[in-house]
């Protein structure tokens, strides 16, 4: 007998033949069948009456056919045809349209959905390659007609090929819902349901495929109908429930506790250069609360660029160290890795106590690594500050008690496990920090795994940054302006997208941005492979404007409009005791305008840089730009970001250009990327370990996923009485089915 577990092919009307391309699309059961929900749904029993047509709406309209005709214009063929209800037409036009020709006949009705424009040629409406459907008559298909016609009728993405059309899904899954009736197990515990007011999941997936009439159609589009809803909460809960599972195990492992006695206090005082913030002092709090316990932490540390992350990640680090353990800290560029180190040893001098500091990073000498890993090994470091090298050139630690992460949402999953799997007695714990202000609900949900301290307050005396926009045909001005900043002993900053132009537009390799727009480059690993390869330049770039690189700027702008400045250069192809060089000259104030690439976009901290300068602004992601911006405004000086653009930025570019001068507000920032960008690309989905999600979408379900991890915290509790014993079986086999298969996270 038929059941959600079926696969596809044992289904009448699919066999094997129809199987093999809905399983490439990850469709394999009936299950999964039934949850591809429609992506949109229209209003047939009540149809908009083409009388009643504005312009500028979307429309769902039923009429009949009255004439249709090729029309062959010097460029293409269009295919209009003209449909009609009583004494009111409206006309259809499809661009390229000979495929059409024979497909409409006089008489016939057609369901058609698409946007209203006012139409000059005749003084009604048209329709731009609107949607279509021909409506089935009675005696040819009674079954068509009963889903299609007269009421709310279900719009299905297509899911590859003509065989796979909505109407093909609205006959399959109308079946598959009647064989079905009253046999959908229920995923939920009923009290749950009841106390939540949710539907049962049989009810819910049939109204998701077949609303009710009367089903409000702005409820409907927006997936807020009850059936929507409680599809949407059944996948968050299992997603939350999991995630919750995972950190009430990782507390039972055995970590370390650290002692935090007066000794200890007096240590992490003497390090202290100013009096820290209240969200500092909150933050450390509670990171050091997490390090007394016996379980190992797994603490996510978020503030926005400039909140003063380093300070209480340094203190943490202090308490392992005075307890005798030794600290990591990974950060994700070489260049941080140094500035780390360099700030480190001047904060630790200020303390009395000897801390003996390592530097390792992959570029280093062999020799100097090889020694390096020894004094790691025997203990003969307490704090060491590196890059990927420390997991990538196997350290391994005489006792490591802390690991610090910077900037965590460089790091893939993967590494942040294999990092803490690091043989060594009782399990180190770990501080990730980002600067991405991910909005709370959906940090949790994301890196539920962890806990979150959130730095929301900047450090004292800071000015406001004062950005601008600015086209590039006013450069000249821009120069002059940066000229005036540097004659009153400020530095400045000048980015680029690329390092080279023309002959290669290559992106910044060494630390390509994952938030990087398609428009900008092609993704950083492809292109890091083809470059091997010299290959051509991108189509995209011949066409637009030449796009200025770095390389060639710093020559350009040293010839020319800031001549007699020192200038600098810094990009991720630079060998990397150059870069060096060229950063701590910058530290030292010993290069006015640094010329670079986004190898600055992350951490990078010099007091006196107060002007930021982003030429092709129009090229980068909004998070990009505001790490970026973050590099300024961080003494006590008036700062300045100009945001040059070249050409004619798209409409998504304004957008994001608009925001940026009009507020510094990393959440808000992040709030808009996320609409922009989209959960997936924002969280770069395969690396933030992200699942797919068959029904819910992070962003417009947030209040619901609250609902869900409440719920999965409530029942991870008490189960027992939340759930009967069948109930509880029936979830925890889920959840490892779901865990597996659906999100593809494999245990750590
Ligand atoms: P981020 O969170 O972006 O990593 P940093 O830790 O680099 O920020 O701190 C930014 C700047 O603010 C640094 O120059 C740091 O010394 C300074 N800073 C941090 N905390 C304070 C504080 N409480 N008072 C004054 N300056 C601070
Ligand atoms: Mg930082």
């Amino acid at each position: 007998m038929l059941s959600l577990d079926t696969p596809v092919q044992f289904v009448k009307g699919i066999g094997p033949r129809l199987a093999a391309p809905l399983n490439a699309k990850g469709i394999a059961t009936v299950e999964d069948l039934l949850f591809h929900l429609p992506f949109r749904y229209e209003d047939r029993l009540h149809p908009s009456s083409l009388r009643d047509l504005k312009a500028g709406e979307m429309a769902s309209v039923i009429a009949e056919v009255r004439g249709a005709s090729l029309l062959k214009t010097r460029s293409m063929t269009l295919f209009e045809m003209t449909v009609g209800q009583n004494l009111s037409t409206l006309k259809c036009i499809w661009f390229h349209g000979s495929y059409l020709k024979d497909k409409f006949k006089t008489g016939q009705m057609v369901a058609l959905y698409g946007k209203v424009e006012a139409s000059r040629s005749s003084r009604g409406f048209k329709m731009i390659q609107p949607q279509f459907e021909l409506l089935p008559s009675g005696d040819e298909d009674a079954e068509a007609e009963l889903l299609e016609v007269g009421r709310i009728t279900p719009v299905y993405e297509s899911l590859g090929g003509t065989q796979f059309a909505s109407r093909w899904q609205r006959k399959i899954i109308y079946r598959l819902l009647e064989e079905l009736k009253g046999r959908v197990t229920e995923t939920l515990p009923r009290s749950m349901l009841d106390r939540l007011k949710l539907l049962g999941r049989e009810q819910a997936l049939a109204q998701a495929h077949f609303p009710p009439a009367g089903t409000p159609m702005t409820h409907l589009q927006a997936a807020q109908t009850p059936a929507h809803r409680r599809l949407i909460f059944e996948e968050l809960f299992y997603l939350e429930l999991g995630l919750e599972l995972k950190r009430r195990r990782l507390k039972d492992r055995a970590g370390i506790p650290f002692e935090t006695g007066d000794r200890v206090r007096q240590a992490l005082r003497d390090v202290l250069p100013f009096h820290p913030t209240t969200a500092q002092k909150r933050a450390l709090g509670e990171i050091v609360a997490d390090m007394r316990k016996p379980g190992p932490m797994r603490r996510l540390l978020q503030g926005d660029v400039g909140s003063g992350k380093t300070i209480v990640a340094l203190q943490a680090m202090l308490v392992a160290i005075e307890n005798g353990y030794q600290a990591a800290l990974m950060a994700p560029t070489e260049i941080l890795a140094t500035q780390h180190y360099l700030a480190a040893r001047k904060l630790l001098e200020r303390s009395s106590r000897k801390y003996r500091i390592v530097l390792l990073t992959g570029s280093l000498d062999e020799d100097v690594k090889r020694l390096a890993r020894h004094r790691i090994f025997n203990g003969e470091a307490d704090l060491v500050i590196g890059t990927h090298a420390l997991i990538e050139e196997k350290v391994e630690f005489a006792s490591l008690g802390l690991v610090v992460v910077d900037e965590q949402h460089r790091f893939g999953v993967l590494q942040r496990f294999r990092l803490m799997k690091k043989p060594n007695a009782g399990e180190p714990d770990v501080l990730a920090m980002t600067a991405t202000p991910i909005p709370r609900t959906l940090a949790l949900s994301i890196y539920g795994d962890l806990d979150l301290s959130v730095l929301d307050e900047l450090p004292p005396g800071r000015t406001p940054i004062v950005t601008r926009r600015v086209s590039d045909e006013r450069a000249d001005d821009v120069w002059k302006f940066v000229r005036e900043q540097i004659a009153k002993g400020y530095q400045a900053y000048v980015v680029y997208p690329v390092i080279e132009g023309a002959k290669d537009d290559q992106p910044e390799l060494d630390f390509a941005p994952p938030d990087a727009e398609a428009e900008l480059t092609e993704p950083p690993k492809k292109a890091a492979k083809k470059s091997t390869k010299k290959a051509k330049p991108q189509k995209l770039f011949t066409e637009k404007p030449a796009l200025k690189a770095a390389t060639d700027m710093y020559e350009e702008l040293r010839a020319g409009a800031l001549a007699g400045l020192r200038l600098g250069l810094l990009h991720g192809r630079l060998p990397a005791d150059e870069k060096d060089v060229v950063m701590r000259r910058f530290q030292r104030g010993e290069i006015d305008v640094l010329v670079s690439t986004t190898v600055i976009e992350v951490g990078v901290d010099v007091p006196n840089a107060a002007i930021m300068v982003i030429e092709h602004a129009e090229r980068f992601g909004l998070a990009q730009m505001h790490q970026l911006r973050g590099r300024v405004g961080r003494g006590a000086a008036k700062s300045y970001c100009i945001l040059m653009t070249g050409g004619r930025p798209s409409a998504q570019a304004e957008e994001r250009l608009d925001a940026m001068v009009r507020t510094q507000d990393g959440f808000e920032l992040a709030e808009l990327d996320l609409q922009l960008r989209g959960p997936g690309e924002f969280f770069g989905t395969k690396q933030a370990g992200l699942p797919d999600f068959r029904v819910a979408n992070l962003v417009r379900d947030r209040e619901l996923l609250e609902v869900a991890k409440q719920e999965a915290e409530r029942f991870a509790v008490q189960a027992s009485n939340e759930a009967t014993e069948e109930e509880r079986a029936r979830i925890w086999a889920r959840l490892r089915e779901a865990w597996q298969r659906r999100y593809g996270l494999v245990e750590a």
